[in-house]
């Protein structure tokens, strides 16, 4: 990975650790132990900000208990699933710390990580990736599609992409100024953490089984990221269509003399399943051209509106509303929102 000029600095003076909460109320108490004995024995104060991305179960419960009881623990409830990517987002936007790491609520990524990129954040690092070396509890599907996202994303949309890395990551406070200056809706955070560049390494860790409860992304919410992914970094998929319809053309020209050819010679072939076969094909190539299109001009759309990439409905133990930006698009403005800063 890319490594420019380093400057040491000490640890954070405060470490913020942002987790994104959907449906986690079975994995919640396990990680609250986890965390508690993380934040007591970690030699730099910590906050941590769970964000509940509008869950259906008794998440939000949890949190507010668990942040009645430790001033440290901040809580943001968002009025609805808003999706992993923009809950990380919420909870980064809230952070204060120097230093600020993503990690889910379910212990797959173990805490203790986080000690070695604070390591590699004192030695100059502004980003630092958890890379997984293994992947355990996961089958052999998720690990097939995982293997070949990486790969793709890296040889065709973003080269600086480190491959095995999931949101599981140390930012130092200039990468997250940089990230929150990004208000696009259509987020794909590594990607965005990766294009902002500044220093940037890998720690390895194995990842662990999920401590409790299932996965909250289905094979639905993978290929959606993956085309968000492929669709926000690059206009790639538009010069595909592109190019397909290059072919088709240089397809239908060829076909065309040979037609000529035919006739002039005398034989008149009856060339239906040629027709049938050039129609089709041409037919469905200006059909996926149109959809790539399509897929960009909602894109156009959508963020024409500026909308807020996330709504607050309530937060706990923040100490100022106005300290915490707002839900719209610049994440330090100091727009209304709708959150009720509870002491
Ligand atoms: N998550 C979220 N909103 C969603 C889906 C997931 O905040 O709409 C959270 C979830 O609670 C977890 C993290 O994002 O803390 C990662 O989700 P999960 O562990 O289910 O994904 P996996 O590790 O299986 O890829
Ligand atoms: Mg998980």
């Amino acid at each position: 990975m890319s490594s420019s000029y380093l400057i040491p600095r000490p640890d954070p003076s405060l470490l913020s650790i942002v987790v994104p909460c959907y449906n986690e109320e079975q994995s919640l108490p396990l990680f609250d132990a986890a965390v508690t004995r993380f934040i007591d024995e970690s030699p730099y104060p910590c906050e941590v900000i769970l964000v509940n991305d509008g869950s259906g179960d008794r998440t939000i419960d949890f949190l507010a208990g668990w942040s009645a009881r430790d001033q440290r623990i901040k809580v943001l409830s968002l009025s609805r699933n808003f999706g992993h990517q923009l809950a990380a987002t919420a909870g980064v936007d809230y952070a204060t710390g120097d230093a600020v790491v993503l990690i889910d609520a379910d212990l797959q990524d173990p805490l203790q990580v986080i000690h070695d990129m604070v390591t590699q954040y004192r030695l100059g690092y502004d980003v630092v990736c958890g890379q997984r070396t293994g992947r355990m509890g996961e089958n052999l599907f998720k690990r097939a599609t995982a293997w070949f996202f990486y790969r793709l994303m890296q040889a065709f949309f973003l080269k600086s992409l480190p491959h095995d890395v999931g949101d599981f990551r140390l930012m130092s406070r200039r990468c997250v100024s940089s990230l929150r200056s990004m208000r696009e809706l259509h987020r794909f955070l590594r990607g965005m953490v990766a294009w902002v560049g500044y220093p940037q390494i890998c720690v390895r860790y194995e990842r662990q089984a999920r401590a409790a409860g299932t996965t909250k992304y289905p094979l639905s919410r993978m290929i959606r990221l993956a085309w968000n992914a492929a669709v926000s970094f690059s206009p790639l998929p538009l010069r595909v269509s592109f190019f397909a319809g290059g072919l088709m053309a240089l397809l239908a020209i060829e076909e065309a003399l040979r037609a000529l050819v035919a006739y002039h010679s005398g034989r008149t072939v009856p060339g239906w399943t040629s027709l049938m076969i050039v129609v089709c094909v041409s037919n469905a190539v200006l059909l996926v051209t149109v959809g790539i299109l399509g897929e960009y001009v909602a894109r156009i759309f959508e963020e024409s509106k500026g909308r807020p990439l996330y709504i607050v409905a309530d937060a706990w133990n923040f100490a100022h509303e106005s300290s915490a930006p707002s839900a719209g698009r610049s994440a330090g403005d100091e727009q209304q929102t709708a959150a009720q800063a509870r002491r």
